[in-house]
């Protein structure tokens, strides 16, 4: 196995950084803040939507056999009896203050945590839901909770997509949404909050099928965060021991990340085998079952769970991506995100505020904006916006210079190696598209041609 890849930055940094660029700021800051709960900035929006909008587009977009859903985040009570979260959650509970497993006070042996020898917190009768009250009265009947997954409002639906799409086994739902937790421990920014969002998928698949699909989608899982730019190196699965999987679980994997404070769950993939249908068939009163035309038989599918975090998810691709370097002297802070996951993939930044120059540049930005989030940036010296932009990770800056109202062309420098090319503005679109999807950035447009540093325009 490769060794993992030291990371560049430690979560000080990267929460200064995050705040300083408007990634992300503490929740309700000028009220002095509201324990673990995070809003995204400017940045920070786009980068979550790109992080969702590539998963969706994997899982859902291009695939026959997976459609979408937006359940509702209120659901009736009893989803949670049937689920277990209202029983399970009520006992008395402690949490090992390092790797974060809780432990029913009853199952422990010693005092300290029987998976990693950690402190315990003081127990606990703690319930992780969040309750809230649906109608005017505050009373237990009115009680309804915030969902702590997405994954209920799937089963729940598991007949209304079957009837609605007529898909056969094995087929499954996606879902993206926030979930709540009123988790014990907080902490390690993003990480763990009390409010967060869950990219869920459940597969329903025929008993007996369930190994092979379970095995299909770690690899399948684990090769989305490598595409997306994430280090090989620094994923791991890892196999959840006995104690670990909740009980109705047949096999469980997280795929592991070298955060900033160590190993640590990035996505967890679980065969559930047929607990949630049978469950909520027995609390529901109606059938879950699905007929198998091959074998003329009502079966219950076995689910297979790929569950995700898209903000455990953001520090992952943001920690993997932060580097520095020295460039002419100076410190170069960057991030290499994917184009894709980039808020902003192209900032036009002209090369002075004159008129003429000023219009064409406006105008290029227009036309650009049309296809991506573009930055326009005309302070200071163009070396400053260079900077600017390799912290956020910008994968392009076109400089539009007096040359440019002549020639009608303009230079394009590229993030990771501050190589340039200078090309026709007709050209732009085109070219930067290829070159968002991965075209070599010396391949070259009609007119086009490298550009030296310090040449003359
Ligand atoms: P952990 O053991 O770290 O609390 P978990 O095993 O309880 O996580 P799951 O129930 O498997 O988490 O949830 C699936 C995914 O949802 C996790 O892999 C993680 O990405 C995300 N997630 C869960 N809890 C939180 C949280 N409190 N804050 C941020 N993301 C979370």
């Amino acid at each position: 196995m490769t060794k993992p890849t030291p990371i560049k930055v430690d979560m000080e940094k990267l929460v200064s950084l995050c705040q300083r660029r408007g990634f992300i700021f503490p929740g309700s800051e000028i009220y002095g803040g509201l324990s673990s709960c995070w809003d995204y900035g400017p940045l920070g929006v786009e980068l979550k939507r790109n992080i969702k909008q590539a998963w969706w587009r994997a899982v859902v977009q291009e695939r026959d056999d997976i459609v979408g859903l937006d359940a509702s985040i209120l659901m009736h009570p009893q989803t949670w009896e049937a689920s277990g979260h209202l029983k399970g959650f009520t006992d008395p509970l402690v949490e090992c203050k390092s790797c974060h497993l809780r432990w029913r006070v009853d199952d422990l042996a010693g005092d300290s945590c029987p998976s990693c020898g950690g402190e315990l917190t003081e127990p606990r009768l703690f319930n992780l839901m969040f309750k809230t009250f649906m109608g005017p009265i505050e009373d237990e009947a009115s009680v309804v909770y915030l969902r702590p997954e997405t994954a209920q409002g799937m089963f729940v639906n598991f007949e209304n997509v079957l009837d609605t799409t007529r898909k056969r086994l094995p087929f499954g739902m996606a879902q993206i949404g926030k979930a709540f937790r009123n988790e014990i421990t907080t902490g390690n920014f993003i990480f763990r909050s009390r409010e967060f969002e869950q990219m869920e998928i459940e597969f329903f698949v025929k008993p007996g099928s369930d190994k092979e699909w379970f095995d299909y989608w770690l690899e399948e899982r684990f090769n989305w965060y490598v595409k997306l730019g994430i280090k090989k190196e620094n994923l791991k699965l890892r196999q959840h021991m006995k104690h670990e999987l909740a009980h109705y679980a047949k096999a469980c994997y997280d795929i592991d990340y070298l955060f900033p404070m160590g190993w640590a769950e990035l996505e967890g993939i679980a065969n559930r085998g047929d607990f949630d249908l049978v469950q909520h068939a027995k609390y529901s009163g109606k059938s879950l079952d699905y007929f198998d035309e091959e074998t003329k038989e009502h079966i219950i599918p076995y689910i297979i769970e790929p569950s995700a975090g898209v903000d455990r998810s953001a520090l992952a691709f943001l920690c993997d991506a932060y580097d520095e370097e020295l460039a002419g002297g100076e410190l170069r802070v960057l991030l290499h995100l994917h184009p894709i996951l980039a808020p902003i993939k192209v900032a036009i930044l002209p090369l002075s505020r004159r008129e003429k120059l000023v219009a064409l540049a406006k105008q290029i930005h227009a036309d650009l904006r049309q296809c991506w989030m573009v930055d326009y940036d005309d302070a200071q010296s163009i070396g400053r916006r260079y900077r600017r932009q390799d912290e956020i990770g910008t994968p392009f800056c076109l400089t539009v210079d007096f040359q440019s109202l002549e020639d009608e062309q303009v230079t394009i420098r590229e993030r990771d190696t501050m190589n340039q090319i200078r090309l026709p503005i007709a050209e732009l679109r085109r070219t930067l598209q290829a070159k968002l999807e991965g075209e070599d950035f010396f391949v070259l447009p009609p007119g086009g041609r490298i550009w030296k540093e310090g040449e003359s325009v």
